[in-house]
């Protein structure tokens, strides 16, 4: 479980102060997508990036299963947060391999148990690990390059997944391939995720809560389709679209689907 309370962000830029983030406070449960969603320049990022401390807060707190984080040291922080960048982030001299088992070894895992790691998360993502993991990034095309940048955040076993919209620099077709293939992962390894998007399709297909910032500030922290039927005022309603009562009739999810499948008995 994420807390974040009263989280605050304030950057100093030529002597004027800029309120990033304002007093944000909200909570993930255990295996719950949040996805944190908002035009650009809102603070999605910057709230992100406070949870496993790349930015300091100015002020307000982070929980991860009711421990303040202030307390932890950023090695044991990171060994339990999983992060995912915007545009990701492979490193472009280490081969596939090295890349996804660049914490496992930050950690001291031994070699035989990286290798074992990244074999089995390329099976997750059916890339053939002989292929592949001996490859370098530019090697591969945008998705599975886009692939590779997800089951790294997975590789040392985090129960805690931040994502920086991780599926932004792929075509439609593959993005919609690796939402569905990531979607599948998330639910099967129970992980608790906070994604940002700014796509409204993508927070109401993945997400079981969508918090919608603007400015800095949370506006509302709902499911999609309570924010959908609901939006607590005009930005919020004209964010998530004139359209949106066909969006709630698409918010048939993979899982809604799977619970109200015929069962073959
Ligand atoms: P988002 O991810 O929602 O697009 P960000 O969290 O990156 O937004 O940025 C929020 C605000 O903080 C923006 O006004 C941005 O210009 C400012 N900002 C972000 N990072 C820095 C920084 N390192 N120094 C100064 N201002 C920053
Ligand atoms: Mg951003």
């Amino acid at each position: 479980m994420i807390e974040l309370k009263n989280l605050s962000k304030t950057f100093t830029v030529n002597g004027k102060d800029v309120k990033a983030v304002d007093a944000v406070s909200l909570t993930v449960n255990e295996g719950e997508i949040c996805v944190f969603l908002g035009p650009s320049g809102c603070g999605k990022s910057t709230t992100l990036k406070m949870i496993n401390r790349l930015i300091t807060p100015t002020s307000g707190q982070v929980f991860i299963n009711g421990e303040d984080t202030s307390a932890l040291d950023e090695v044991t922080l990171r060994r339990h947060i999983g992060y995912v960048i915007q545009q990701i982030g492979l490193f472009p001299n280490m081969t596939i391999e090295e890349n996804i088992t660049v914490v496992p070894r930050l950690l001291g895992w031994d070699k035989q148990k990286c290798h074992e790691r990244a074999r089995e998360l390329m099976h997750m993502i059916k890339l053939e690990p002989k292929q592949y993991l001996q490859r370098y990034p530019r090697e591969l095309s945008g998705g599975q390059q886009q692939r590779i940048g997800v089951i790294r955040a997975l590789a040392a076993e985090a129960p805690v997944l931040l994502m920086d919209e991780p599926f932004g620099a792929v075509d439609p077709i593959n993005r919609e391939m690796i939402q569905n293939e990531f979607f599948e992962m998330q639910r099967a390894l129970n992980k608790t995720v906070i994604m940002v998007s700014h796509d409204i399709d993508e927070a109401i297909k993945l997400g079981d809560k969508i918090a919608i910032f603007r400015a800095g500030k949370l506006l509302q922290l709902d499911h999609p389709d309570t924010l959908l039927a609901h939006p607590v005022d005009d930005f919020v309603s004209n964010f998530v679209g004139q359209d949106s009562t066909l969006k709630r009739l698409l918010l048939v999810r993979a899982e809604d689907a799977a619970d109200n499948a015929p069962s073959v008995s």
